[in-house]
């Protein structure tokens, strides 16, 4: 039985992540401000005798005894993190900061769960982690880019500078019950539209593309990457690498859901990304990993959470 520490613990990952670690029986300490997150992902889980729940936030210091941090504390979704972008670059920055100090105090393995953002608008197809990106550091985007970039430099150089056990992900566009019905992300919107019989809302002409990943599967793939041997650091890509552009994708929820919903189509935002698709062949050949649920089992599954909950 290990402590396991998981910042971001009431969101939408790190609640699944807690579910899985408390099944397997280890103690853990989840610790969550809350400001994208909810008690709701996680109450199920307060009456258990090895789950504690802790209310801060991770750009201050924290001081506790653990042996293993999964740090996801940020929020994801293009509308929450750009709601107040300074404190964004902070939780990344600074809350990459005091865990990896808590990690070298206490000699605890650490993992961050960086994003396919770090990619930015990439003209490398399909992404692999050699590819250092092409992020523009001034647009609305940056806040939540570059401080997921400054977060895996800082990785590194305690890894470099102090030998700290470190482990980064590189997180690709996952979905999956429990996500935020209003975060703006590109899964629940159509999944609520669909169900409110309002209008699909694609933003540009659709074609772009997103690699969609089911959660279960990103947890699989996270956990197994913690239990890589010590000098493995990563990064490594996790997600599904079926490309589906955001026409597909509002076609098979209006199929999926029975929504007679149209396409209103509006301006793209800034700096969107025109292409993503992981290249996992890291992951699969270190890990044993493979996303294994499709995209319409995934949808199936999510819709019916989002059904059973509104
Ligand atoms: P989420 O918004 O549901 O979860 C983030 C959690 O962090 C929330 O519970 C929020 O309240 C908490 N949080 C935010 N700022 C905090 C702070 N300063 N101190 C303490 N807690 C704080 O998002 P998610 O989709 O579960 O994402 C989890 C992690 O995975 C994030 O780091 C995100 O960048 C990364 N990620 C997610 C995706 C995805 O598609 N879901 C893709 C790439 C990377
Ligand atoms: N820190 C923390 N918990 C700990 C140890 C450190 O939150 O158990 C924070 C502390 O605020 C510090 C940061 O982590 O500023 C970085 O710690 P480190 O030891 O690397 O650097 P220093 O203390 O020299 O700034
Ligand atoms: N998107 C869309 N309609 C929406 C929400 C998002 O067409 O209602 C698009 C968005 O412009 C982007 C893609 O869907 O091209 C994925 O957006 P999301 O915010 O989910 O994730 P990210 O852009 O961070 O990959």
């Amino acid at each position: 039985m290990k402590r396991i520490l998981v910042t971001g613990g009431g969101g939408f990952l790190g609640s699944h992540l807690c579910d899985r670690l408390v099944a397997q029986g280890h103690d853990i300490l989840c610790v969550d401000n809350f400001f994208t997150g909810s008690k709701k992902n996680i109450a199920h889980l307060l009456q258990e005798p090895n789950f504690e729940l802790m209310r801060h936030d991770v750009t201050f210091p924290l001081y506790v005894e653990v042996d293993e941090i999964y740090n996801l504390a940020c929020p994801a979704s293009p509308v929450h993190y750009q709601f107040d972008p300074v404190q964004t670059t902070k939780t990344s920055v600074h809350g990459a900061i005091n865990m990896l100090g808590l990690a070298k105090r206490v000699k605890a393995k650490i993992l961050q769960a960086s994003t396919s953002e770090v990619y930015g608008d990439p003209v490398v197809h399909p992404q692999q982690e050699g590819y250092w990106g092409n992020v523009n550091p001034i647009g609305p985007r940056s806040c939540y880019d570059e401080g997921k970039r400054c977060a895996e430099t800082l990785f590194f150089d305690y890894w470099r500078q102090h030998d700290l056990r470190i482990k980064v992900v590189r997180i690709f566009n996952t979905y999956g019950p429990r996500m935020h019905p209003n975060d703006g992300r590109v899964v629940s919107n159509f999944i609520m539209q669909a169900l409110r019989g309002e209008d699909i809302t694609i933003y540009g002409d659709g074609s772009q593309t997103r690699s969609f990943c089911y959660v279960d599967d990103l947890i699989d793939g996270m956990m197994a990457m913690m239990d890589t041997e010590n000098g493995f650091t990563g990064p490594v890509n996790l997600g599904n690498d079926r490309e589906f552009s955001m026409v597909e994708l509002a076609e098979r929820v209006i199929r999926l859901t029975g929504a007679s919903s149209r396409f209103t189509f509006m301006p793209l935002p800034e700096n969107d990304p025109q292409q993503r698709q992981p290249d996992i062949a890291l992951a699969s050949s270190t890990l044993g990993w493979r996303p294994t649920v499709p995209l319409e089992e995934g949808l199936r599954r999510t819709i019916a959470y989002f059904k059973s909950s509104s």
